[in-house]
């Protein structure tokens, strides 16, 4: 069955919760990967300023030349703003700390809020045949977490399994649909994930019965678990599914990947 309500063209996915470390980076850098692993062809766009999710793919901070500062602010030609990982098919546009200012220097700007639609959609893009492009949002509901709703078919919202998981999501709730009145009708949410999970403790139980609960299922199926050696493989710049494939972090993010991937299911060959 295909979809056609979306258009030809890449899909687009805001990885997004306004709470620092929700697992937002590691769930784009796996998820990625993931995709990849399925034959897909993927673009991570490094939206938070910390630049993590470009330190995590690989990408030292002085092969940063261009970054999504430029991407936003800046003509430049797409072939030199993208950048390849260890990792073929998985492609990433990286952040320096100088995305920081770009939140205040977008206010100025006309477009402020349209910046990265527009720039995603250049037609220079076509020539990548991007299947998916996942958006690594910062920690806050600000200007750049706009943009890449604006940009975005949907967002996937990590959710960490402690205590006040679900405090903040009305918040992130009410911003999406400030977005969808005021430029993205469309937006859609691609499913919330349960991040950190630990089997063992019955907080992480009762997150996600609440969860359950409260988003039905829009909370996906697969948990991915607190796993250490998730945690370990940002600092040997890859992907857990590269440092140890069989771990139960890489296999959770595989899960994960089937799942987004049934959702979009003209996505699968
Ligand atoms: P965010 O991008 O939302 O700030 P991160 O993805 O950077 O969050 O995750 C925050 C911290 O938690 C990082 O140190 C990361 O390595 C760790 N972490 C994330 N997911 C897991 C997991 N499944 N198991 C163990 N550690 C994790
Ligand atoms: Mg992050």
């Amino acid at each position: 069955m295909s979809d056609l309500s979306r258009p030809i063209g890449p899909k687009i996915i805001s990885i997004a919760n306004q709470k620092g470390g929700v697992g937002k980076t590691t769930t784009t850098i796996n998820l990625a990967a993931a995709l990849v692993e399925f034959g897909q062809k993927v673009l991570v766009v490094d939206l938070d300023p910390q630049g993590n999710a470009s330190t995590g793919l690989g990408i030292e901070v002085e092969s940063r030349a261009l970054t999504t500062y430029d991407l936003l602010l800046d003509d430049v030609d797409l072939s030199e703003i993208i950048l390849p990982t260890i990792t073929p098919g998985l492609m990433i546009i990286p952040a320096t700390i100088d995305l920081s200012s770009a939140d205040i220097e977008l206010i100025s700007n006309e477009k402020r809020s349209f910046l990265l639609h527009d720039a995603l959609r250049q037609t220079a893009m076509d020539l990548f045949q991007f299947d998916y492009i996942l958006i690594d949002c910062p920690p806050s509901l600000n200007l750049l977490t706009v943009n890449a709703m604006i940009a975005s078919h949907s967002v996937l919202v990590p959710l960490q399994s402690e205590f006040f998981a679900l405090e903040g999501l009305s918040q992130l709730m009410l911003t999406i649909r400030e977005v969808r009145q005021t430029g993205n009708r469309d937006l859609r949410i691609e499913g919330v994930v349960l991040t950190m999970y630990d089997q063992r403790n019955n907080l992480s139980m009762q997150v996600e019965q609440d969860a359950r609960d409260n988003l039905g299922n829009l909370v996906f199926a697969t948990r991915i678990p607190r796993n250490v050696r998730v945690s370990e493989a940002p600092s040997f710049a890859m992907p857990v599914l590269s440092y140890d494939t069989g771990s139960k972090g890489a296999v959770a993010y595989r899960a994960l990947a089937q799942e987004v991937l049934t959702k979009n299911t003209q996505k699968v060959a």
